[in-house]
């Protein structure tokens, strides 16, 4: 008889694990106990069979457990006679944080089957699936201290919940028709209405009214998306003009007849998270036109809680599915909130008494040649938990950028990353970004010895690190996305980086945004840059990339060759103006520099006359990738002299080609080509480093997908499994942190996933 003492680490909490070692532990005859603690699960085992016991939870892991560190220890022989599953331990620990799910197979089987006790049940979930981190009030994941301890089990749901056997042992959420949360139908004031509420939303919804639908992580704004009068009346108000709306589907189905998806893209859709996921649209749908206007592709997903499903019974068109919000404010997650806030949006509100906790938007993800790009971190992905293997002396709090806000906590034996906040510089956005901070300290029961922020000295983020009167680091944005890739691989060594994004604040107080480096965790050195170019009236250029573009044309040409220019950009404009932006440009008057990726984009989109006004971020992007034919590999022209990459040969040819025909194709896949010519030059002399990517330009679908098809091969690293946007940054930040505290011992050495 050997006894055993075994800790294990990982996603090991809210995925039925414990059962899981019950059963493992019956099977092969180990007396002892299992119990959740703050550290993680601690096994306590004796027996003959200890070594296929051991195996056995290696190799038979429930679906969505994952462990990352197993620790055996053997101890004295206790005796015990059976084995049983005890109470969990209070206090705060290393445990990654269980993760929301959508309904699993099992439960929708069930519910479906009229002669269960939870037919039809809107609130149905094991231990495989359900509301997780959206309900927690403090770790460790136990009923009591979720938003699910106001419900009283019925002695039914008891039965299952102390039933070892059973699917929803120690699901935590558990409940029935008799016990758990109720369902109700508000109008937009808030008031009930008498009557099933199901039925009432889908009479709404069927009459082209937009609804507000309480979700896992906040309120969805759903209406008929096949309605071009619901579709435009919901952007009218909510002043959303042509951003793109994620659209949900009833089936895979009935997704299939309105996109075209790839295997990868069809199993990411039906899996067990169900984020949104963009993929390319079908011509010639009824889907309305203006559910993303100008662009090829759609962010789809399917119905991941049972409330959704049953929406979906008693209605055969595909819905808009929106976070609730006003713009790019945080999601909602009270029904009176929505009443007040949005009461002139919607028209009703299928809402339930299951409090949502922590506020979770969905998560948006894009795949490139069967890699994941992550654009948005949320439901079912955040936080995202990266285990150190030494323990931190201290903690450390990034406060990442100012869009896509996100936070990233270094404490104890982790370092965790916030799922998407939204952009900061709003009172609801700000207020979101403390209250995420406040959970993350409740959680991790720490309170943050060093700040961490941007350069950027008006972010809201680099006000809060500068005055909370603590120690504070500031650390370069396009460093920090380098970083943030760097961190998710746990990688420690020299590497030459490429940080393309739309704006962030550079050491010399210019915009940065085409940034090659040399990096390592300890600093960095500007190989190569854009040269940089004035945005003309400053944020004002941001909205309008035709004054982007007039500026690389002012760098190219005279004032007066410009004036006589055929190209859609200066067709964009009075002569006047054109004058006026020339002096402008040449007194450098409201005319920051930027070496920035993203607004090389916006340019050449002006450029090519693809737009010439923006309406959101990266939409001159969105709509040239739509004119990209992979078969067109032939890059334009430019030098690199003294670091500077000149770009005034592509401008030219850019000039001359947006007057033939078939212009649009040829630009934005010539376009494409020399970003990656361009990287290819910075590889060829630096051939012995690994590549790193990061930056929000690599949103751009075709870009990822002809990256992935070069460098994909050797050593090239992009981020999977965090955002490879703005939304990284807090990752970067912590993860500079990490290697550089003054006394190294506080550092916790890392293991990337
Ligand atoms: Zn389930
Ligand atoms: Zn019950």
């Amino acid at each position: 008889m050997i006894s055993y003492k075994i800790t294990l680490k990982g996603l090991v909490q809210g995925v039925g694990f414990r059962p899981f070692v019950y059963r493992e532990a019956k099977v092969h005859a180990m007396m002892g106990f299992v119990i959740n603690t703050a550290d993680g699960v601690v096994i306590e085992a004796e027996g003959c069979e200890c070594e296929a016991f051991i195996k056995a939870l290696r190799e038979n892991l429930p679906k969505h457990a994952r462990i990352d560190s197993m620790e055996i220890v053997e101890r004295e022989f206790c005796g015990y006679s059976d084995f049983e599953i005890r109470e969990s331990t209070l206090g705060v620990g290393s445990v990654a944080i269980p993760l929301d799910t959508a309904l699993c197979p099992a439960c929708q089987a069930e519910m479906d089957d009229s002669s269960n006790r939870r037919y039809r049940y809107p609130f149905i979930n094991c231990t495989d699936c359900g509301p997780r981190y959206t309900i927690i009030q403090i770790p460790p994941y136990d009923r009591v201290r979720t938003s699910m301890k106001h419900f009283t089990m019925c002695s039914k749901c008891e039965a299952e919940y102390t039933d070892p056997s059973s699917r929803r042992y120690h699901a935590e959420p558990i409940s029935c028709p008799d016990c758990g949360p109720k369902l109700r139908f508000l109008d937009n004031n808030g008031n009930e209405i008498a009557g099933d509420p199901i039925a009432l939303a889908v009479e709404m919804l069927k009459a082209g009214k937009i609804i507000a639908l309480k979700g896992l992580g906040g309120f969805h704004l759903m209406c008929d998306a096949t309605s071009d009068t619901s579709v435009s009346e919901l952007r009218r108000r909510k002043h959303r003009k042509t951003k793109p709306l994620a659209v949900m589907f009833s089936s895979l189905e009935q997704l299939e007849t309105y996109t075209e998806m790839n295997e990868d893209e069809r199993s990411i859709i039906n899996g067990p998270i169900k984020p949104i996921v963009i993929v390319r649209a079908k011509n010639g749908t009824n889907l309305s036109a203006h559910v993303a206007p100008a662009i090829d592709r759609l962010g789809v997903f399917l119905p991941y809680t049972p409330l959704h499903r049953l929406l979906f019974e008693a209605i055969d068109f595909p819905l808009i599915a929106t976070s609730a919000n006003i713009s790019d404010e945080p999601i909602i997650v009270r029904a009176d909130e929505i009443a007040h806030r949005l009461g002139n949006v919607v028209d009703g509100i299928l809402s339930h008494d299951r409090s949502i906790i922590n506020a979770l938007d969905d998560s948006v993800i894009q795949m490139a040649q069967g890699r994941v790009v992550m654009l948005r971190m949320g439901r079912g992905f955040a936080p995202h938990t990266l285990p150190l293997t030494n323990p931190l002396t201290k903690s450390i709090l990034a406060l990442g950028a100012h869009h896509k806000s996100a936070i990233a906590l270094g404490a104890k034996k982790n370092m965790v990353l916030s799922g998407h906040i939204g952009d900061l510089g709003s009172i609801e956005a700000d207020g979101y970004f403390e209250r995420t901070i406040k959970t993350f300290k409740r959680f991790y029961d720490c309170e943050p010895d060093s700040l961490i922020h941007d350069l950027h000295p008006t972010y809201t983020s680099t006000r809060y690190a500068v005055e909370n009167n603590k120690d504070h680091i500031g650390v370069q944005h396009h460093y920090a996305h380098i970083l943030a890739c760097m961190g998710e691989y746990g990688l420690d060594e020299k590497v030459l980086g490429f940080a393309f994004d739309g704006t962030g604040y550079g050491e010399d107080g210019n915009l940065w945004g085409g940034e090659v480096m040399i990096a390592d965790t300890h600093g960095f050195e500007r190989i190569g840059f854009l040269k940089p170019f004035a945005l003309l009236g400053g944020d004002k250029a941001i909205k309008e990339p035709r004054r982007i573009a007039l500026s690389l044309l002012f760098e190219r040409y005279s004032l007066d060759e410009v004036l006589v220019l055929k190209s859609p950009t200066t067709e964009a404009f009075l002569d006047h103006e054109i004058r006026q932006l020339h002096h402008m440009w040449l007194k450098k008057i409201n005319a920051p520099l930027s070496s920035s990726m993203g607004r090389l984009f916006d340019a050449v989109a002006s450029l090519g006359g693809f737009i010439q006004t923006l309406d959101y971020e990266g939409q001159g992007g969105m709509i040239m990738e739509s004119f990209v034919d992979d078969s067109i590999t032939e890059p334009f022209d430019f030098t690199v002299t003294d670091r500077e990459i000149v770009l005034s040969p592509m401008v030219e040819q850019i000039v001359v080609l947006s007057r033939q025909s078939d212009a649009k194709r040829l630009i934005a896949s010539r376009f494409i080509a020399t970003v990656e010519v361009m990287m290819q030059h910075f590889v060829d002399s630096h051939s012995e480093l690994p590549i790193i990517i990061g930056g929000g330009v690599f949103q751009n679908h075709a870009l990822m997908s002809r990256l992935y098809r070069r460098f994909g091969n050797g050593r090239f690293y992009a981020q999977q499994q965090t955002p490879i946007n703005d939304g990284s940054i807090a990752l970067g930040q912590l993860y500079y942190t990490l290697h550089n505290l003054p006394h190294p011992e506080d550092a916790g050495s890392f293991r990337g996933l």
